[in-house]
């Protein structure tokens, strides 16, 4: 399939070049050649007049969760240790994993599109147990929607109050029992299912989907599997997703448990490359940062899920001076329930004003936008993407700037981060095929497709009231843990608080 567009304004992301009227040919999902007036030997199977429009690389969803797409809205704001407790998903009797995985990961690559993003990296995780089947589930939605996609599997496999520091001893002995019987996915057959994994969906779809390795953070596995995991990332290239340091909790567990940041626990586990993306990054020190910078490893910035479960803030500009690659990354939709990227870049805009006095160091469009799109691509370790340049992917979002938020145009990049423009997206195109276009995704029934997520989840509060009960009983040892770790002076701040 080719195509032409034709008389679109270009925002390349290719050293700042902007075509103020360029024609963009697309053939075999790359971009051939993008310029005015162009005229391809062969016609075009279709032409797309974009007078009036900005023609952009897509959005690169760096770091999200697919299993928390029927959960939007689901729970109030909590510290993300209490939050994990309630952060169950509504699974359904009877219903195959695979079925539920297909349209509940289908249900966010369609809001997706709708925004122009063409790319995300999910870091999904199975409840109990991950299987290929519920593997395939999700790659099968991704593969038929047409978005592009990187696939993990986030499955943790130590005891729960080993993932913590003090809950063990603040737990009754039979609840501590009961978590100590819970099953536990043993690292090989884990790695069995990355195996097929990377075998069945690596490359598939022409390229469009991809694996990638996750241990969900480095306190939730076993030392053998983290370092199998980050064997396998090496061996098949591929980004390796790690949660590090996202709460306060997290850097006294790493005083607790291992004697250091958990950075440099990565570090000294000789795991810390350029292939791991670090999630969040909140609570590091000048020693983290520098360890971040000589590895070359990129951090994924989730400024929304950040705020809505009160992590703090992550030092953006100390990153950014290190010379760290930046991602971002809207999280999860119970985390940051509306699965918009837009409104991730305009929150990186805002947030970061919070915590640096100079005005001067506070972040500007273009460098958001740069970290979405580059640091993306490296993130997902994808250099074709990112970019409209010849020979990289026809990942394409098209733009009516006939509409409100760029009306009048004062700064394009600005009115990009700050105007939140998913309204303006017209067309998304991905490897060159339009699946995004006259208001409707082209590749699914939509309204079929949220009938279905319903009768999916009509169940939802019957089965969510266990899980519920289950945890208001816990609540209290994680919300005495939780306040324990808080009073500790770990000699940095990320929130405003005293
Ligand atoms: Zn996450």
């Amino acid at each position: 399939m080719s195509l032409l567009i034709r008389n679109a304004q270009v925002l390349t992301f290719d050293g700042g070049r902007i075509w103020p009227e360029a024609d963009i040919h697309v053939a075999d999902g790359r971009i051939l050649a993008i310029g005015p007036g162009l005229c391809p030997e062969t016609p075009p199977a279709r032409v797309i007049e974009a007078r009036g429009m900005l023609a952009m690389p897509g959005l690169i969803n760096a770091h999200f969760h697919s299993p928390g797409n029927f959960l939007r809205g689901a729970l109030d704001g909590l510290p993300l240790e209490v939050f994990m407790l309630y952060e169950v998903p509504p699974l359904a009797t009877g219903v195959p994993v695979k079925r539920l995985n297909y349209v509940r990961t289908m249900l966010g690559a369609v809001e997706m599109l709708r925004q122009g993003v063409t790319s995300v990296m999910d870091d999904a995780f199975h409840i109990p147990v991950a299987s290929a089947e519920g593997i395939d589930g999700i790659a099968e939605a991704y593969r038929d929607s047409g978005i592009r996609a990187r696939l993990a599997i986030d499955q943790p496999n130590v005891v729960e109050y080993e993932k913590f520091p003090f809950l063990a001893e603040l737990l009754p002995a039979d609840i501590r029992a009961g978590m100590a019987a819970a099953p536990i996915q043993p690292a090989e057959e884990l790695l069995e299912l990355y195996d097929h994994l990377i075998a069945r969906w690596d490359g598939a779809a022409e390229g469009r989907i991809g694996a990638a390795l996750s241990c969900s953070a480095p306190q939730r596995v076993t030392l053998d599997y983290f370092r199998a995991l980050s064997a396998l990332s090496a061996k098949h290239d591929l980004p390796f997703n790690c949660h590090i340091l996202e709460t306060k909790l997290q850097r006294v567990l790493g005083e607790e448990k291992y004697g250091r940041s958990l950075v440099r626990l990565v570090h000294d586990l000789g795991v810390l490359d350029e292939r791991m993306v670090v999630i969040h990054a909140i609570w590091i020190d000048a020693d983290d940062i520098a360890l971040l910078a000589a590895s070359g490893a990129t951090v994924a910035h989730n400024p929304v899920c950040n705020l809505r479960l009160g992590s703090g803030v992550m030092p953006f500009r100390a990153l950014r001076d290190a010379g760290v690659p930046i991602c971002i990354g809207t999280d999860e939709a119970v985390a940051d329930d509306a699965i918009n990227p837009w409104a991730a870049l305009k929150m990186a805009g805002l947030v970061h004003t919070l915590s640096e006095v100079d005005y001067r160091s506070w972040p500007a469009a273009p460098e958001i936008l740069h970290c979405m799109m580059t640091g993306g691509a490296r993130a997902l370790r994808w250099p074709d993407i990112g970019r409209l340049v010849p020979g990289a992917r026809a990942d394409i979002a098209l733009l009516d700037l006939d509409s409100l938020p760029f009306t009048p145009l004062n700064d394009l990049h600005r009115q990009l981060v700050f105007c939140e423009p998913a309204s303006a997206v017209r067309m998304t195109i991905v490897d060159g095929r339009v699946v995004f276009e006259d208001g409707r995704v082209t590749t699914v029934d939509e309204r079929a497709l949220r009938q279905e997520a319903r009768a999916l989840t009509e169940g939802y509060r019957a089965e969510f009231a266990p899980a519920i009960a289950e945890a208001r009983r816990l609540e209290p040892y994680y919300r005495a843990m939780y306040l324990q770790a808080q009073a500790r002076d770990v000699g940095l701040q990320r929130r405003l608080t005293r």
